[in-house]
């Protein structure tokens, strides 16, 4: 089983000074920290003592996608993790799920850890069919090569991602609950697979979050850029 993570997502914030950030966060508490950066911050980041991840890449290894970042060019920058199928992909890239699966697969291949970032809108929340579109997602989100060891699963609700807003404790441990059946159902190691709340995840309430069943860490945006505000999360998911 892997060990419990603590995931910040930089997504398009941060220049080289920033980094001194990353300098002050805990280490040796027992739980692994990442810290998902802009590509152009990888290189220098690279021998920190924390994992580096990308925030997306390419379905394809090379070849004619200008602006687009592969995934071998992220593990020649120094990263061992990507996240892939962010919301904010889906929304301002309009990333389907098929599109996420290639991108995991691609990640795959090239030795990554993928985080697959799937939740709902508030309208699919107030419509009541959440664990639906979990379904849907998973179904066509995951590809068939996930392991627990190259994949976790980052259960992001739409509606929370910056925006203060965080769902109940019962209604996090029912979708996280469902997708642990979900991929225990679907892979042989499915119950070991990593599940990582995301949305709006701050120091004041990692904690009960980090309580709920099945929750084995946290990706974790605005909250991620200052170490004063990480590292208490950090902290807090050692301690669950
Ligand atoms: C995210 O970027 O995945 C995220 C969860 O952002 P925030 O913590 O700011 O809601």
């Amino acid at each position: 089983m892997r060990r419990k993570l603590a995931a910040g997502n930089w997504k398009m914030n941060g220049l080289r000074a920033d980094l001194a950030e990353l300098e002050n966060l805990p280490q040796d508490q027992g739980v692994d920290v990442l810290i998902c950066l802009p590509t152009t911050l990888i290189p220098a980041a690279r021998d920190l003592p924390l994992a580096i991840g990308g925030q997306d890449c390419h379905a394809a290894t090379h070849g004619a996608h200008t602006g687009d970042i592969s995934a071998p060019m992220l593990v020649d920058a120094g990263a061992t993790y990507v996240l892939t199928g962010h919301s904010e992909r889906r929304s301002d890239h309009g990333e389907t799920d098929a599109d996420v699966a290639a991108k995991s697969k691609a990640a795959h291949e090239t030795g990554l850890i993928t985080i697959i970032c799937i939740g709902e809108t508030l309208a699919i929340r107030a419509a009541g069919t959440t664990l639906d579109i979990i379904d849907g997602q998973l179904a066509k989100s995951v590809p068939d090569c996930a392991t627990a060891e190259n994949t976790l699963i980052a259960y992001e609700p739409v509606w929370a991602i910056g925006t203060g807003k965080v769902p109940s404790t019962d209604q996090i441990a029912e979708v996280h609950a469902h997708i642990h059946a979900r991929l225990a159902e679907r892979f042989s190691d499915g119950a070991d697979f990593g599940i990582l709340y995301g949305g709006s995840v701050k120091s004041s309430n990692a904690a009960e979050i980090f309580a709920v069943p099945h929750v084995t860490g946290a990706l974790v945006g605005g909250a991620s850029l200052k170490a004063a505000d990480f590292a208490p999360i950090v902290t807090a998911l050692a301690a669950s």
